[in-house]
C-alpha cells in the first residue's frame, strides 16, 4: 500500500495548494522518495492551508506567478540543475514542477521546464489570466481546441524533450486510460479476437474503436456527494475549483466532432484552423445539457463543458487513409475515415447545480465561493467513467466509483473528487519519471497499463456496465418542436443535446 514508485532526486515544486494540492501531497509522500526534501517547495499566494505545509515540513514560497516574475522565480528554486539545458535526467534527478494552480499559463511553464531540464506535470492547459473573462478573442479562441493547438504546436519544437504531460488528473487525465481498458472490454465481450492484434500504436487504438463501431464517448460523471449543512445564497460551492469550473463553465459549450454525425447542432461551428476535429457552440457549456447515463443514477443531464479531454479523445481516435500521392510522415495527412465524438456530460454536486443555477440567473460571477472538505460531506460518490454508445451492444459505462467514506478511509485532505485528480497526478509524476525524454505528451499518449497500475488503489470500485438506454428513449409527453431528433440514428449528437 505503500509502495515507493519512484525518486526524484532534484528539487519538487508544487504550483498551488487548492483543493488537488493539498490532497497530492500525502501521494507524494507516500510513493515518491525525495533525496532533497530541503528543496520541496510549494508556491502559493495565499496563507489559508499554510498550516498543512508547516505540518508537513514542505516549504511555502508566498507568491502568485505572472507573466513578469514566473521565469526568474521558478529558475531560482533549479539551481542546481545537473544536465546542460533541455536534458533532463533518468530518475528526475533535475527535479520536477507538478502545476495545480489556476491563472499560470501551461504553455509558459511547461516550456520553461524543457530550458530548464526539469520534469513537468498538469492538470489543464491553463491560460494567463484575461483569456477567460473579459477578452478581446472570439468564442472559437477561447475553446479548449485553441488552447490545445497551441499547447501542441509549442510540443513540436521540443520533441525528444524533457517530459511534460499537459492535462493528467482525472479528465483530462485518467479517463483516457480507462477508455483504453473500456475498448478491450468491449472487444473481449463482443467476441473481438485481439490474440494477434493486441493495439500498440495509437493507430492501433483508434482501428480498435473503429472495428467495434463505436460513434461516441460521454465522459459521463455524476458526483453526489453532499453536505451536512445547505448550501447558503449567493455561495457557489463545488467539490474541487469553483474558479477553474466557472473558467470552463462560461467557455463555449465544445465536443470532438465524429464521422458519423450528419448535422451540426444549431448553434455549432466548424474551426478554421487546426485539424478539424473538434467544433464549438455559440452558448457556454455550464448551462448546456446532454442526455446521459451513468450507473446507479441511469439516465441524467450532464453539462456540456468544454474540456481537453473532449479533443485529445476525438483527435486519437481518428483513423486516416493515405490518398494516393500524399506523405503523412506522423499520421497527420490522408482522408479521415473515422473518428469519435467525445465530450463531457457532467452532472456536478447538488450545490455546484443550483451554484450554477443562481450564477447563470444572476448573469454575475460569484464573489463567495466555497470548495466542501472531506470533513462537511457526510455521503456520496463520484462516479467518474467513459460511456461507449453506438456499438454491438448499446452502450456501456465504464469506470470509477469512488465513494467519500473510502476516499477518508485512504488519505487525507481530500474528498472523492480530488482523490480521482490526485492518484492521475501521482500516476503521470511515475510515469514522467520513468520515461523522462518524450517530450510534450498527453495522458491518450502515456502507458495507460502502468500508470493505472498506480492509480487503482485509489479508484474505489472499477466498473463495467452495459445498458439499452439511448437518448431517445424516455420523455415525460412528447414537445416535438424543443428536439432536433433524428430517429434513424440514436446516436446522433443532436438527439443529446436538450435545448
Ligand atoms: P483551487 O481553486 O482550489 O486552487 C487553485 C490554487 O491556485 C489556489 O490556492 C490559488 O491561490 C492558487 N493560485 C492562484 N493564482 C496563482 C498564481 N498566480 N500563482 C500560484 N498560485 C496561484 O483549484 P484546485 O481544485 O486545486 O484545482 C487546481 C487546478 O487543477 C485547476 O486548474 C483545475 O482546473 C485543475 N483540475 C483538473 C482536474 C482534472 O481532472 N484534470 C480536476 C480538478 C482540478
Amino acid at each position: 500500500k505503500n509502495l515507493v514508485h519512484a525518486v526524484i532526486d532534484g528539487p519538487l515544486v508544487i504550483i498551488g495548494l487548492g483543493s488537488i494540492g493539498r490532497g497530492v501531497l500525502p501521494l507524494i509522500e507516500r510513493h515518491i522518495r525525495l533525496t532533497d526534501r530541503d528543496s520541496f517547495i510549494v508556491i502559493e499566494p495565499s496563507d489559508e492551508f499554510a498550516h498543512i505545509l508547516k505540518r508537513h515540513g514542505i516549504r511555502h514560497l508566498r507568491k502568485a506567478l505572472t507573466p513578469e516574475n514566473y521565469e526568474a522565480t521558478l529558475r531560482s528554486l533549479f539551481p542546481t540543475k545537473k544536465s546542460d539545458a533541455g536534458g533532463g535526467g533518468v530518475g528526475g534527478e533535475n527535479g520536477m514542477i507538478v502545476n495545480v494552480s489556476v491563472n499560470v499559463d501551461s504553455v509558459a511553464v511547461m516550456s520553461l521546464a524543457q530550458k530548464l531540464g526539469v520534469l513537468y506535470v498538469d492538470t489543464v492547459i491553463e491560460p494567463w489570466p484575461g483569456v477567460y473573462f473579459g477578452s478581446k478573442l472570439s468564442n472559437a479562441e477561447r475553446s479548449n481546441y485553441a488552447l490545445r493547438e497551441n499547447m501542441r504546436e509549442a510540443g513540436r519544437k521540443y520533441r525528444g524533450g524533457t517530459t511534460a504531460v499537459s492535462g493528467c488528473g482525472a479528465n483530462p487525465g485518467m479517463i483516457s486510460w480507462l477508455m483504453k481498458e473500456a475498448l478491450l472490454r468491449l472487444a473481449r465481450d463482443t467476441g473481438v479476437d485481439l490474440s494477434s492484434s493486441n493495439p500498440v500504436t495509437r493507430e492501433d487504438w483508434a482501428r480498435l474503436a473503429m472495428t467495434l463501431g463505436v460513434k461516441g464517448v460521454h465522459v459521463a460523471e455524476r458526483d453526489t456527494q453532499v453536505s451536512s449543512r445547505p448550501k447558503p445564497p449567493g455561495v457557489f460551492v463545488n467539490t474541487w475549483s469553483v474558479d477553474g469550473l466557472l473558467c470552463e463553465g462560461y467557455q463555449p459549450a465544445e465536443l470532438g466532432w465524429g464521422t458519423h454525425e450528419r448535422r451540426l447542432p444549431r448553434t455549432g461551428h466548424r474551426h478554421v484552423f487546426g485539424p478539424g476535429h473538434g467544433i464549438w457552440m455559440d452558448r457556454p457549456g455550464g448551462d448546456t445539457r446532454v442526455r446521459s447515463w451513468v450507473p446507479g443514477v441511469g439516465p441524467q443531464l450532464g453539462l456540456l463543458i468544454t474540456h481537453n479531454e473532449s479533443l485529445s479523445i476525438a483527435d486519437y481516435y481518428t483513423v486516416r487513409e493515405e490518398e494516393v500521392g500524399t506523405t503523412s510522415p506522423n499520421g497527420g495527412g490522408g482522408r479521415v475515415v473515422y473518428r469519435l465524438t467525445c465530450h463531457y456530460a457532467y452532472h456536478p454536486c447538488n450545490d455546484c447545480i443550483l451554484s450554477l443555477y443562481e450564477t447563470n440567473g444572476s448573469g454575475v460571477l460569484p464573489v463567495k465561493k466555497h470548495i466542501l472538505t472531506a470533513e462537511e460531506i457526510v455521503s456520496g460518490n463520484d462516479d467518474l467513467g467513459v460511456l461507449l454508445y453506438g456499438h454491438a451492444r448499446g452502450a456501456m459505462w465504464y469506470g470509477s466509483r469512488l465513494s467519500i467514506d473510502e476516499t477518508r478511509r485512504l488519505v487525507p485532505y481530500q474528498n472523492a473528487t480530488g482523490l480521482q485528480v490526485t492518484s492521475a497526478i501521482l500516476a503521470a509524476m511515475v510515469w514522467a519519471i520513468e520515461n523522462p525524454r518524450v517530450g510534450f505528451v498527453e495522458a491518450d499518449e502515456m502507458d495507460h497499463v502502468r500508470c493505472l497500475q498506480i492509480q487503482r488503489p485509489y479508484l474505489g470500485s472499477v466498473e463495467c456496465h452495459y445498458t439499452d438506454w439511448t437518448p431517445l428513449r424516455d420523455r415525460i409527453n412528447s414537445f416535438s418542436e424543443e428536439e432536433d431528433r433524428d430517429e434513424s440514428d440514436p446516436w446522433q449528437f443532436t438527439n443529446f443535446l436538450t435545448r
